[in-house]
């Protein structure tokens, strides 16, 4: 008698936007019409869910990312680098229907940049590709999403996570102003930046009280938790409007480019989620800091993440 398949479970699954994206460095941003003369070309294989998805991976984590990619050049090098990266493609879908999404970038030498970005296959990721995804979503340790994808998918994986008991650590990245109040509600961890709490609280923050504050106006609209990141300075993480929000610095470093940081924060978090059920949050984003002060010391995104080997044992 054949024995039942065991199937896989990842602890960590994205429900993210695939986009990868064209770097090209130039002296100057071309005029509308002129083709000038760049230096340096680089493709990335983010956006944000990818990032953070490829991040928990290195760390030692069982990864899935869900999303949707064309029948293309980028879309079959970008499930090339899930695969390198040891992140499962099983929900990565490739479709005919749509060209990949993709971010064309120029930087000019004084670090000014123009950014197209076109969607592209990303939204067709809807409601029946996350049914698709039901087995690795309701099974996880823990869910990220964003917003790069359709707001109505991210709040539609969020809510299946919810419903499976799954951790939700959610990203409201690039923010909205008008964001549905159910995030809010489907997040455990509801995880953002300075610049995403301003415009999420229309408060501004440019400080550690005025970041504690906004942690708590976020937390009253129905999060488990709130961890605002403040790049050198560490985060700020609030867990009840009772206690007072804690400053969780992080470490002097030398940082070279801190593109991308954001995400190497979220995917260690998300690592220390999965692994550390019993783990204090503040311990979690204490150490997520550390892994995230890595990433700030080299350059690029993805190319500056840290695999475990690179950590100090302590992290582990
Ligand atoms: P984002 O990349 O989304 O703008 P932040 O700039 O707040 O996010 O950075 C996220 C995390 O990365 C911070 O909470 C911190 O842990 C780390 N980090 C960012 N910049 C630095 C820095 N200059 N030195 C040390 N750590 C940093």
């Amino acid at each position: 008698m054949s024995r039942p398949k065991r199937s896989i479970i990842w602890v960590c699954v994205s429900c993210s936007a695939a986009l990868p994206s064209v770097l090209l460095q130039a002296p100057r941003l071309p005029k509308a019409g002129e083709t000038i003369h760049g230096y340096k070309f680089f493709i990335g294989f983010g956006g944000k869910g990818a990032n953070q998805c490829v991040q928990a991976a290195r760390m030692g984590a069982k990864t899935a990312m869900v999303c949707q990619v064309g029948k293309d050049f980028f879309g079959d090098n970008y499930i090339q680098n899930f695969k390198k990266n040891g992140v499962s493609i099983a929900f990565a879908k490739q479709t005919e229907k749509a060209a990949t999404g993709a971010a064309s970038i120029i930087v000019n030498d004084t670090g000014e940049n123009a950014i197209v970005i076109v969607a592209g296959a990303n939204m067709l990721l809807g409601q029946q590709e996350l049914q698709h995804a039901q087995s690795a979503i309701s099974r996880a340790k823990v869910l990220i999403c964003q917003l790069e994808i359709n707001p109505d998918a991210s709040l539609h994986a969020l809510r299946m996570a919810k419903e499976n008991h799954v951790k939700t650590i959610f990203n409201p990245a690039p923010a909205i102003v008008d964001l549905h109040s159910d995030f809010y509600k489907a997040s455990d961890i509801f995880c953002c930046n300075e610049s995403e709490a301003e415009l999420l609280t229309g408060m501004p923050v440019s400080s550690v009280e005025d970041a504690s504050r906004v942690g708590l106006d976020l937390l009253q609209k129905g999060c488990g938790s709130v961890i605002v990141s403040m790049g050198p300075q560490g985060c700020v993480v609030c867990q009840s409007i009772n206690v007072a929000p804690k400053l969780v610095p992080t470490i002097t470093v030398t940082a070279v480019d801190t593109t991308g940081a954001g995400d190497s924060f979220i995917g260690a978090l998300a690592f220390y989620v999965a692994h550390y059920p019993t783990m204090q949050l503040e311990e979690m984003a204490r150490r997520a800091n550390l892994v995230a002060a890595v990433s700030v010391q080299n350059v690029g995104t993805q190319t500056s993440f840290p695999f475990r080997k690179d950590l100090p044992a302590e992290l582990f």
